[in-house]
C-alpha cells in the first residue's frame, strides 16, 4: 500500500509515545515513575462530573451544532471578558474536540503551501507538525534559559518575511514553563503591528501561573491586535479534564466560520455531554482549581530545587504550566557500562532503563540540551523519581 505523502511529513506525538512505553513497562509489573505525559493527576472536580451525569440523564446525548451549543459559547464569552478583558460575539467562537483540535483546524483553515509560521523554540510538539500537514513551513526562533526561554522583539522582526502567515505564542509555555509579561507582549505586539499576519495565542495554561504572576495574552496587551489574533484555550489543563476533549478558539468571524466548516466535514460537534460539563467548569465554583494551582506551585518549587541540586543539571525556575525543563547538556559525553550518552534521547533511554523513570527528551521540543519533567504527578512520585535520577546520574562516568 502506498500511503499519502503527508503521513511521512510528520512524527507520532513523542510525549504520548514515552507515556505508552512507560505504561507498557508498568503492565509488565515494573515500577516506573512517569514524568512523561502532560496531564493533571487530579480527578475532574465533583460539580463538573455531576453536570455531565445530569446531561446524560436528561438525554442531552444527540448531535449539537458543529461549533458548540450557544450556552457553552456564552460561558466562553463571559470567561474571555472576565479573565482577559476581551469582547467576542457567538459567531467569533468555535468549540472543538480539545485545544489541539482547535489548533489543527486553524492551521488547516489558514495555511497554504509555502506559507511560513513563526514558532519559538522550545515548542509544543504539535505546532510544527500541524503546520507541515497544512503544507506550511515552520520558521523556528531559538531561545534558551539565559533569555528565560522568551523571544525578543528583535528576534521576532528578523524572522518575519513576506511569506509570514502566522506567529504562535504559548504562555505559560509547554515545555519550558516560562511566561511572558504584559509588557513583553506589548513589545512583541508593536513589531506585529508593522506587518500583516495572524497571531495564534495558545492560552491553555492561563490559570497555571505561580508566584502571583498575572496572566496576559497579546490581544489583551495590544488591543489593536485583537482583529488579527486567534485565542485558543480549553478545559483540559485548568479543570483536570484532558479526557473530555473540549477546546475552543475565539477570533475573527472569517477564520472561525472556516474552522467550523472544516469541522463539519471531519468530527462534527465535540461531545454533547462534555460540552455541558464544560459549562459547569467555566461558570461554576473555582475552588478545586485554586487547590490544584497551589499544589502545582509547591511541586514546581520542590522539583526545580531538587534538580538544581544534582551535579550536571541546571534547571530554569519556571513560572507556569506543570513542567520542569532542565539543561542536561553537561552530562553529555559521560557513559554508563561503556554506552555513551550524547543527547537527550540517549539520556532519557538511560533514565527509563536504569532509573525506571520516564522523562521526555528535549529534542521532541526542538531543544536537545534539555529534558522535560511533567510534575503533574504526586509529590511522593516526584520525590522518589528524583531520588532515582540522582542515583542513576551518580553512576555515570
Ligand atoms: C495540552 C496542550 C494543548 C491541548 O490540549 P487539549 O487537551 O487538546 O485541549 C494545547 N497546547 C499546549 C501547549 C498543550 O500543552
Amino acid at each position: 500500500m502506498k500511503l499519502a505523502d503527508r503521513v511521512h511529513k510528520i512524527q507520532p506525538s513523542p510525549t504520548l509515545a514515552i507515556d505508552a512505553k512507560a505504561k507498557a513497562l508498568k503492565a509488565e509489573g515494573i515500577d516506573v515513575i512517569g514524568f512523561g505525559v502532560g496531564e493533571p493527576d487530579f480527578d475532574t472536580p465533583e460539580n463538573i462530573r455531576q453536570a455531565a451525569k445530569k446531561a446524560i440523564d436528561n438525554g442531552f446525548t444527540r448531535y449539537t451544532p458543529v461549533g458548540g451549543i450557544d450556552e457553552l459559547k456564552d460561558a466562553i464569552i463571559s470567561k474571555l471578558k472576565r479573565d482577559n478583558g476581551l469582547e467576542f460575539r457567538r459567531d467569533q467562537i468555535t468549540v472543538a474536540c480539545g485545544a489541539k483540535h482547535s489548533l489543527y483546524n486553524i492551521s488547516q483553515a489558514l495555511i497554504q503551501e509555502g506559507d511560513e509560521v513563526i514558532i519559538p523554540v522550545p515548542y509544543w510538539v504539535s505546532y510544527p507538525d500541524q503546520v507541515l500537514l497544512a503544507g506550511g513551513r515552520p520558521v523556528f526562533v531559538d531561545t534558551d534559559e539565559k533569555s528565560a526561554f522568551k523571544i525578543s522583539p528583535e528576534q521576532l522582526e528578523k524572522a518575519i518575511t513576506p511569506r509570514t502567515k502566522a506567529l504562535i505564542l504559548n504562555s505559560p509555555c509547554n515545555p519550558t514553563g516560562t511566561s511572558y509579561t504584559r509588557d513583553e507582549l506589548r513589545k512583541l505586539g508593536e513589531v506585529c503591528l508593522k506587518y500583516d499576519f495572524m497571531i495564534i495565542s495558545d492560552d491553555i495554561y492561563e490559570k497555571l501561573l505561580y508566584d502571583g504572576i498575572p496572566f496576559a495574552n497579546i490581544a489583551s496587551a495590544v488591543p489593536e491586535l485583537q482583529s488579527r489574533t486567534i485565542v485558543v484555550n480549553g478545559v483540559s489543563k485548568t479543570f483536570a479534564m484532558t479526557g473530555w476533549r473540549i477546546g475552543y478558539a475565539a477570533g475573527p468571524v472569517e477564520i472561525i466560520s472556516a474552522m467550523t466548516k472544516l469541522q463539519s466535514q471531519s468530527t462534527s460537534n465535540p461531545s454533547s455531554v462534555a460540552q455541558k460539563a464544560s459549562i459547569e467548569a467555566l461558570n461554576g465554583p473555582q475552588d478545586a482549581v485554586k487547590m490544584m494551582i497551589s499544589e502545582f506551585e509547591n511541586r514546581r518549587t520542590y522539583i526545580v530545587k531538587r534538580l538544581n541540586d544534582i551535579p550536571g543539571i541546571s534547571c530554569f525556575m519556571s513560572t507556569g504550566a506543570f513542567y520542569a525543563f532542565p539543561n542536561v547538556s553537561e552530562l553529555y559525553g559521560k557513559s554508563f557500562s561503556g554506552k555513551a550518552i550524547n543527547n537527550s534521547t540517549n539520556l532519557c533511554a538511560f533514565f527509563l532503563e536504569h532509573a525506571r523513570v520516564a522523562v521526555v527528551p528535549g529534542i521532541a521540543f526542538g531543544a536537545d540540551n534539555y529534558v522535560r519533567f511533567s510534575y503533574a504527578t504526586s509529590m511522593d512520585n516526584i520525590r522518589r523519581g528524583i531520588d532515582r535520577i540522582e542515583e542513576a546520574i551518580s553512576a555515570l562516568v
